[in-house]
């Protein structure tokens, strides 16, 4: 089944002067108070925006940091709700607790249109505990619950599993999106179809390669990862980051990858230095020519002009990793290139390109390019789940529901 089928979209559902609990992922970079980086409060705005058009009483829930169910004061949602604020142009209302009658009260003085966010879901221990109770308790302040969250997803908490049992249950408009998006790469893709994995270690995404062995028509494996497969194939990598236990793992995926019809993309040369620090004198390797004293830190030059011929020929490009220690320049450099080259094919309309997990969007926020992607989604943990092909209990949970 594909990640969507089966899923309801609150775009579909009368929403009139209907109260509508609204499970967000407003977990934000905040400093003293004050919101950095509003990138996950922009890309939520549009569903608060479409309830109060459609004339509901919108109450948004969400957690923020650890705060380990007890109540601490700088995990207060306040600021993110005077941010998303400030971004709708309009009032945000704010309740302290996310239950009992401090919520009740609040909840029942909107009126169709307006907005409250309540309090931090985490410093209630029944939120990450799925507590029954705990969902019954939020269910009562709602006629319905949406969930916009995908990067909370792979987590069956209260308020992204349990209070689905109790209340009629949608897809936000960006947790659509993003299952769109997501989809449209990885169950259905238009082909030739590649994925680019990158990232430090093979042993921590087996999974995601075995996943996408037979739904991929080539997997072109970076950063150093990379280094493990080359092990593998018998060439010698130095002092490079290496896993030497998951060679034997790193073998069969070769052989997996034949049997799929799917090919193993490695890189052919590399940049190497003596040191892992910014602007450490580097020299391009052959496979077979890494100094014993040096470290593969990113691809070749050769490399990148395969990498960048091969985008020529793709319909749609997976992304999950960087290909170098993209963090310390110049090591950024195939990184950067090939993030570039794919965000112009994009532009040209000639390849779709699905992004994600944290280091993912780092590097193409390096690269100036997030933008131009087809979609790159900030999810870390769900992205990943999601890659390895696991059904996220939060949307399943969507699937399921029969309120
Ligand atoms: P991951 O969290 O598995 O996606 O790995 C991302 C990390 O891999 C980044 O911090 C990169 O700096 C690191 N990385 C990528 N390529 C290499 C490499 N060749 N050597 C050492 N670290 C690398």
């Amino acid at each position: 089944m594909s990640s969507i089928e089966g899923v309801k979209s609150i775009a579909d559902a009368d929403v009139k002067d209907k109260t509508v609990l609204v499970r967000a992922d407003l977990n934000v970079p905040m400093e003293e108070g004050r919101v950095t980086d509003t990138t996950r409060i922009d890309r939520f705005a549009p569903t608060v925006r479409d309830l109060v058009e459609r004339g509901a009483k919108v109450v948004i829930i969400s957690h923020f940091g650890r705060p380990k169910g007890q109540r601490d004061k700088k995990f207060s949602l306040k600021p993110v709700a005077e941010a998303l604020s400030k971004i709708l142009g309009m009032e945000v209302k704010f309740a302290n607790d996310c239950v009992g009658e401090v919520a009740e009260k609040a909840v029942w003085a909107l009126k169709p249109g307006e907005v409250l966010m309540l309090e931090n879901l985490r410093f209630h221990p029944g939120e990450t505990e799925n507590d029954e109770n705990f969902a019954r308790r939020l269910s009562v302040l709602a006629d319905m619950y949406v969930n916009d969250a995908f990067s909370v997803s792979h987590r069956a908490h209260a308020s992204t599993y349990g209070i689905t049992k109790f209340l009629p249950s949608y897809a936000g408009l960006s947790l659509m999106k993003e299952l769109e998006a997501l989809s449209s790469a990885l169950d259905n893709p238009e082909r030739p179809t590649a994925a680019l994995v990158g990232g430090a270690k093979v042993s921590t995404k087996i999974p995601v390669l075995e996943n996408l062995l037979p739904r991929m028509d080539q997997i072109i494996v970076g950063g150093g990862m990379a280094n493990t497969f080359l092990l593998a194939l018998g060439h010698d990598v130095g002092k490079s980051l290496a896993e030497p236990d998951y060679v034997d793992t790193a073998k069969t995926i070769l052989e997996k990858a034949k049997e799929n019809n799917c090919e193993i993309v490695l890189p052919v040369d590399a940049v190497c230095a003596k040191e892992f620090k910014a602007g450490a004198e580097t020299e391009v390797c052959d496979l077979d020519g890494v100094p014993a004293d040096s470290m593969i830190l990113d691809i070749g030059p050769q490399s990148i002009a395969d990498l960048k011929m091969r985008l020529q020929d793709l319909k749609t490009l997976l992304w999950n990793g960087p290909l170098g220690a993209f963090e310390v320049p110049p090591f950024d450099t195939g990184t950067v290139e090939i993030a570039r080259a794919a965000a112009a094919l994009t532009k040209a309309g000639k390849l779709k390109t699905v992004a994600g997990g944290g280091d993912t969007v780092a590097a193409l926020n390096a690269a100036g390019v997030t933008d131009e992607f087809t979609y790159v989604s900030t999810a870390g943990g769900a992205f990943l789940e999601w890659l390895e092909g696991k059904e996220l209990p939060g949307v399943k949970a969507l699937k399921e529901n029969d309120c």
